[in-house]
């Protein structure tokens, strides 16, 4: 409801991403990760002793060694695995973020301390610059469209290749930084993206996106505008791919802009909606397919009702 003290705020959102270069790869499970820490802001904290650690492990992956890095390099991230040496890093994961068909559910530290060899998929991205949001000044990346991305981002088929192309073309997607370690040692950051876990994003997304703008808007992260000299005077400032969708999410429901989820059962696509009309489905194909699918159905039973009619009258 309006509240006298209620005022509208016209902002600039400027979606700036930086180029990352994102290669597939294989994460080896090497061992527990005895005391894991966690990253608040920049620094790795221990977990306060009044609370239990979670389980963490240590994991090795190869990839190329980040000194060979150039510019030049990160423009052609295709051809980066043939270009450079590799090095052997490990890598300290949450447990969290590892697929669970790695795991018994019961296995822990304790009972199971042996764990090695264990692997699963994972996305490493390598960059020559962190956006740093508190001097965004220094940033001079070209805006891009965040609908372009968040369009790209929902078409992405269910598949590491295609994954693989959309975080090569838009570049960091989240906060999810890890030190690489050689003999215990710090040598380098990077950024990762662990799969399992980013489809099952996708899907609350998708469903943030359809559902109520209240569902979404309690709990989403604040715009945080920042104050600049020309009009419209404040901006709405993004440099990671996450952070902008859930922007996007924010600004439609503030804007009323409404979404759908397609029902026909293999399509699931957001679709937005225009008028106060229900529609069901994404496009006049799927409506077409799926009204053909239930006069096939109706047919069926139809069939089935009268064989068993015929049946009874025999019997
Ligand atoms: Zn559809």
């Amino acid at each position: 409801m309006a509240q006298p003290s209620n005022f509208v705020v016209p902002a600039q959102f400027r979606f700036r991403p930086s180029k990352v270069s994102w290669v597939a790869r294989q994460g080896e499970i090497v061992g527990w990760w005895e005391k894991p820490e966690i990253l608040k802001g920049d620094v790795w904290e221990h977990f306060p002793d009044n609370r239990p650690a979670p389980d963490g492990v240590l994991v090795r992956i190869d990839l190329p060694s980040s000194r060979m890095l150039s510019e030049h390099v990160i423009e052609k991230s295709r051809s980066i695995a043939e270009l450079t040496p590799h090095c052997s890093y490990i890598v300290r994961i949450l447990r969290s973020a590892i697929p669970t068909d790695v795991w018994r559910p019961y296995e822990n530290r304790q009972n199971t301390p042996e764990i090695g060899g264990r692997s699963f998929d994972l996305f490493v991205g390598q960059y020559l610059n962190l956006p740093d949001p508190v001097s965004p000044e220094k940033w001079n990346d070209p805006v891009k469209n965040a609908w372009d991305m968040r369009d790209d981002y929902f078409d992405i088929e269910g598949n590491s290749k295609s994954l693989l192309r959309f975080l090569n073309k838009w570049g960091f997607w989240g906060h999810s930084f890890r030190p690489l370690l050689v003999e215990g040692a710090i040598v380098d950051l990077r950024t990762f993206v662990f799969p399992h876990q980013f489809w099952e994003q996708r899907e609350e997304y998708r469903r943030a996106l359809a559902g109520k703008p209240r569902a979404w808007l309690g709990k989403a992260p604040a715009l945080n505008l920042v104050p600049v000299k020309e009009p419209p005077y404040f901006q709405v400032q993004r440099f990671y791919c996450e952070e902008t969708l859930q922007t996007t999410i924010t600004i439609d429901h503030l804007t009323n802009v409404q979404f759908g989820i397609c029902q026909r059962s293999d399509c699931g696509r957001l679709f937005r909606r225009e008028t106060r009309q229900k529609k069901l489905y994404c496009s006049l194909k799927c409506a077409h397919l799926a009204n053909v699918r239930k006069l096939r159905a109706e047919k069926r039973k139809a069939k089935l009702n009268r064989k068993g009619a015929e049946l009874s009258a025999k019997g």
